[in-house]
């Protein structure tokens, strides 16, 4: 086995891996890091959890330990799709560099331009940025990109869904056609390998552990749900969601919980709030210095369960995830594989659960294709024909109280869409009391000749106003959450 003294690795980096208790390199470290010190361009083929960080971040510390850096010519350049991952690949920057003088600048949108223009000033040895805020900066005539010796692009087929192509095209032209490229994908779709067969030079290919493949450590459940009406559906499947929740208990250390749109982040980050669960929300359109402390939190272990969408919490390092909960189910197969991936890390137990409903049945069909298994399915915490326990999540769930019974309204003129309902075969069979109908089947019985008028009212009419009093209750809840409804998670910019 590989051990990272064979790796011609700076003494001062093997000092930093070994403070940080790393004992050998991850395949994709021992694999990607030679080539990258002999200065070959590296494409290398590998999801986050891999150790991929390092495989670049080590060789680029160890080039750049000789030389110095000028005034707003940086000499390498890391890009990322998200800030959340751009100030991880920081992190990891600070751990191993930290027995060198390298300076470094991260460049993230929600951030002072001030503060990193001041940087960019002094002369950096590593930038590390997410696109769009990169080419803010370049526009603005703060930045050259002429002295750029070593390019990474990480994640670049989360760059490709977030739209970033053309950006990763222009940043490469900016750069020296001599500069080593170091490039990172889980997936080579066609458009991605079109980019590294232009802008890569004769790459050497890495590759480790298919975007397919889940941990053998996480216990994985399926959980197929139909609500009781259409428009109680987020009701409810809320209320599945805090079911399943509760029944973990105590072996829910933490959780992540993956919503596919960013208004559903935050409807389910706040309905679970209010039913006293520990939970916040993470996504693209909130406030950058609320995603940092957010996160912090959750990574700190002060927050347990964290709302997120794909992209703000693609390539989270949280070693200790004990649950991932697919509140959606991903539209994309390999999303499944990254969001499940967030637990059962470093050899830990991990159980990741996803909610079906049955339009997304599809999708599931398309991920059980890709990871080649079925998965599990579980019943609902409260039994297959139980459904969720409690779906007390807005005004309409208060414990239903007895109705004093009113006068009947007349039917108003306005209103002959009434008349047909009323006549309408009830579909409560099993109830007695309410019938006007008029051959005497279903006659009210064992009031003698007295039969009071609300005992006469038609059942119909009640169901039929309450129903519409339900969907008006559930659209109020839905407008006054969903908002932007109709932005899917992925389109969230990561400037
Ligand atoms: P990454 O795939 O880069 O997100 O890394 C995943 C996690 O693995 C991070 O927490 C790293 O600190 C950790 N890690 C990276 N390389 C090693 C190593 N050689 N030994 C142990 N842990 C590592």
């Amino acid at each position: 086995m590989t051990k990272f003294t064979d790796l011609d690795l700076d003494a001062k980096v093997l000092k930093a891996i070994s403070e940080a208790g790393y004992e050998s390199p991850t395949p994709i470290q021992a694999a990607a890091i030679p080539h990258a010190l002999n200065g070959r361009d590296v494409l290398g083929i590998a999801q986050t959890g891999t150790g991929k960080t390092a495989s670049f971040t080590l060789p680029m510390i160890t080039k750049l330990a000789k030389g110095r850096a000028r005034a707003r010519m940086p000499r390498s350049l890391v890009l990322c799709p998200t800030r959340e991952l751009a100030a991880q690949v920081a992190e990891n920057f600070e751990i191993y560099a930290k027995h060198l003088k390298l300076t470094m600048a991260l460049l993230i949108g929600g951030v002072s331009f001030k503060e990193q223009d001041k940087l960019i000033d002094r002369g950096v040895d590593v930038l590390i940025a997410t696109p769009g805020r990169l080419l803010d900066h370049f526009e603005r005539g703060k930045l050259m990109l002429t002295g750029v010796q070593i390019m990474v692009v990480d994640e670049a087929d989360r760059m490709l869904d977030m739209g970033f192509i053309p950006d990763i095209e222009r940043i490469f032209k900016l750069t020296p056609f001599t500069r080593q490229t170091l490039f990172f994908s889980a997936t080579m779709a066609p458009e991605i390998t079109r980019i590294t067969q232009e802008f890569l030079q004769n790459p050497e290919r890495v590759e480790v552990a298919r975007q397919a493949t889940t941990s053998e450590n996480i216990t994985q459940k399926v959980c197929m749900f139909k609500a009781s009406h259409r428009s109680k559906e987020g009701k409810e499947k809320r209320a599945l969601l805090r079911d399943i929740l509760k029944m973990e208990g105590d072996t829910l250390s933490n959780g992540i919980i993956f919503c596919n749109r960013k208004s559903e982040v935050d409807i389910v980050a706040k309905s679970l709030k209010k039913h006293g669960f520990d939970a916040g929300a993470i996504h693209g359109d909130l406030d950058q210095a609320l995603r940092t402390k957010t996160l912090d939190g959750f990574r700190a272990g002060d927050l347990k369960i964290l709302v997120a969408s794909d992209v703000a919490a693609r390539g989270l390092d949280v070693p200790a995830v004990s649950h991932v909960v697919n509140f959606d189910v991903p539209i994309h197969a390999e999303d499944y594989v990254h969001r499940i991936g967030r637990t059962g890390r470093a050899g830990r137990d991990g159980k990741a659960i996803t909610l079906v409903l049955p339009f997304e049945q599809k999708h599931l069909d398309k991920i059980e294709e890709l990871v080649k298994k079925q998965i599990d399915r579980m019943d609902p915490p409260n039994g297959p024909a139980a459904g969720p326990s409690d779906a007390a999540d807005t005004k309409e769930d208060k414990p239903k109280r007895e109705r004093t019974p009113r006068k009947p309204r007349e039917p108003k003129a306005e209103q002959p869409a009434k008349e047909p309902q009323e006549k309408r075969e009830p579909s409560n069979k099993g109830n007695q009391r309410g019938s006007n109908r008029s051959d005497g089947r279903n006659k009210v019985v064992g009031m003698g000749d007295h039969v009071p008028a609300f005992m006469m009212r038609s059942f119909e009419i009640k169901r039929a106003t309450r129903r519409k009093k339900d969907e008006a209750d559930a659209q109020n809840t839905q407008t006054d959450l969903e908002e932007n409804a109709e932005t899917p998670a992925s389109d969230e910019s990561a400037t």
